[in-house]
C-alpha cells in the first residue's frame, strides 16, 4: 500500500481499497484526516518533542479527565504494549502481590509476563477449562516470566472465582480486555465484566481494563463508560494518537500515585511527544465534537453493514455470522450461533474460509485483515457508500467462491 485517503487505502499500482483494517484499529478518523495533518505539520515545524511539560499535554490529560470516569491520574506512554507493562508493573508494586492473572485468548501486547494462551491452538492442546494448560505465544520469553501469570477462561465467573480462591493473597492484577477483540468480537456476557470487578474488589486484586482496542471506539470513556465500570486503572493506545505512537495508563489516584517519584518506575524518552499530544488533541476534538457525533456515525455504520452481512449469508446459504459491540466487527465462519469464548473459537471457527473470504474481496476493492482472529474496524470516515460497495464485493465474491 502506498496511500491512504479517509475511508479508502491506495497501492503501488494505483488500486483503491475501501479499508476496514484502519491500522489495526489506530485510524478512528481514516486516513489523513485534514485536522490530524494540520497538527502534525504545524508540530514538525516548531518542534517534535521537548522531552519535558508543554501545554498541548496538559489539554490531552484534561479532555481525558472529562472523557473517561475513572482517569484521577493520566500516564502518556507510545504503544498500547508500554501502558500494559507499567500497569502491571504498579499493581505489583502497590498490592506487594506477585502474580496477575489473565484470559485465555485476551491478547495485551508482547510483554513478556502475557505473551501466554493468546494465540489460535487445536482444542486438544487446551487442557481442562478448570485447569487450562498455559501455552508460551513465543520462543525467548524469560524463562520465569509465565510462573507468575495464572490463565483462566474469559466469561465463566466460577472459573474465576475458583482461581482466586487457589492463590489467596497471591493475585497483584486481573487483567482483562472490555470486548474479546483478538479473538474476533466476543462480547462479555451479561453481568461478566461486573462480577469480575466485585470479586477484584473483595480481594485486594487491581483492576486492569486493557482498552487499547475498545478505547476511542466504543464510547467517549470506552468499555468503562458502556458496561459502567470502574477499574483500578485503564490502558489505552491505538485510537488515542489517530496513527502517532501515543498510548496511556489512567486510573485512581490511590493507585496511580505510587508512579509518583519513581515509587514504581515508568519512564520513556518519547513518552507525551509534543507531535504525538498534538495529534492526540485534534483527535480526541473531532471525536468528541458536537456531542460526540462520531461515536454515533460508526455505530450506525456498523449496524447497516453488519446487517447487509447477516442477510447476505443467510440468503447464500453460507454457514457464517457476525459479531459485533458497535464499530468492532468480525465474520466468523461456524455453524454456531454465537461464539461465547477462546475454546468455542478455536473449535467452531473457520478460519481457513473467512480467509478466502477476505481475500476474494480484495480484486473488488475491499480491504480487510485476512486473520479471522482480528477483526474490522468502522471509523468516521466511512461512508454508506463503502458500506453499499462492501455489500456488493461480499455478494460477489460468495457467488463466484466455492465453499
Ligand atoms: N492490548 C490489546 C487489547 C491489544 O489489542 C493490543 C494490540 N493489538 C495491545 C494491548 C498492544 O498494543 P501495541 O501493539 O500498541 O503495543
Amino acid at each position: 500500500m502506498e496511500r491512504g485517503q479517509g475511508s479508502r487505502l491506495f497501492d503501488v499500482d494505483g488500486n483503491e481499497y475501501i479499508d476496514w483494517m484502519m491500522a489495526f484499529g489506530a485510524l478512528p478518523l481514516g486516513h489523513a484526516h485534514p485536522e490530524i495533518v494540520e497538527a502534525v505539520t504545524e508540530t514538525a515545524t516548531t518542534g517534535a518533542h521537548f522531552a519535558t511539560a508543554t501545554a498541548v499535554e496538559l489539554d490531552v490529560a484534561e479532555m481525558l479527565k472529562r472523557m473517561v470516569p475513572n482517569a484521577e491520574r493520566i500516564r502518556f506512554a507510545n504503544t498500547g504494549t508500554e501502558a500494559v507493562m507499567a500497569a502491571i508493573r504498579l499493581a505489583r508494586g502497590v498490592t506487594g502481590r506477585p502474580k496477575i492473572l489473565k484470559f485465555e485468548g485476551h491478547y495485551h501486547g508482547w510483554y513478556d509476563d502475557v505473551m501466554v494462551s493468546s494465540n489460535v491452538m487445536p482444542v486438544s492442546a487446551l487442557g481442562l477449562r478448570n485447569d487450562p494448560v498455559k501455552i508460551a505465544d513465543s520462543s525467548g520469553l524469560n524463562r520465569n516470566a509465565l510462573e507468575d501469570t495464572i490463565v483462566v477462561p474469559w466469561n465463566d465467573l466460577p472459573a474465576l472465582q475458583n482461581a482466586i480462591e487457589n492463590h489467596p493473597g497471591q493475585i497483584a492484577a486481573i487483567i482483562t480486555e472490555g470486548i474479546m477483540a483478538n479473538m474476533g468480537v466476543i462480547p462479555p456476557a451479561e453481568g461478566y465484566l461486573q462480577g469480575l470487578q466485585e470479586f477484584a474488589r473483595k480481594s485486594g486484586i487491581i483492576f486492569i481494563l486493557d482498552e487499547t482496542v475498545t478505547g476511542f471506539r466504543i464510547a467517549p470513556g470506552g468499555c468503562q463508560e458502556y458496561y459502567k465500570l470502574s477499574p483500578d486503572l485503564v490502558t489505552f493506545g491505538k485510537a488515542l494518537g489517530c496513527g502517532l505512537p501515543v498510548a496511556a495508563l489512567v486510573g485512581r489516584a490511590e493507585v496511580m500515585d505510587a508512579l509518583q517519584w519513581g515509587g514504581v518506575l515508568h519512564y520513556g524518552t518519547h513518552n507525551g511527544s509534543r507531535i504525538g499530544m498534538h495529534a492526540a488533541r485534534a483527535n480526541l476534538r473531532v471525536l468528541t465534537r458536537d456531542n460526540n457525533a462520531s461515536f454515533r456515525h460508526t455505530w450506525l455504520i456498523a449496524e447497516r453493514l453488519c446487517a447487509g452481512l447477516r442477510d447476505l449469508f443467510q440468503k447464500k446459504g453460507r454457514a457464517a455470522i457476525v459479531q459485533n459491540v458497535g464499530p468492532m466487527f468480525q465474520v466468523m465462519f461456524t455453524d454456531r450461533s454465537a461464539i461465547g469464548d477462546y475454546r468455542e473459537f478455536c473449535q467452531y471457527v473457520d478460519r481457513t474460509a473467512f480467509q478466502k473470504f477476505v481475500l476474494s474481496l480484495f480484486p473488488f476493492g475491499v480491504y480487510a485483515s485476512p486473520s479471522a482472529a482480528l477483526h474490522s474496524i468502522v471509523t468516521l470516515a466511512h461512508t454508506d457508500e463503502d458500506v453499499d460497495l462492501t455489500l456488493g464485493a461480499a455478494a460477489k465474491s460468495l457467488d463466484t467462491s466455492e465453499r
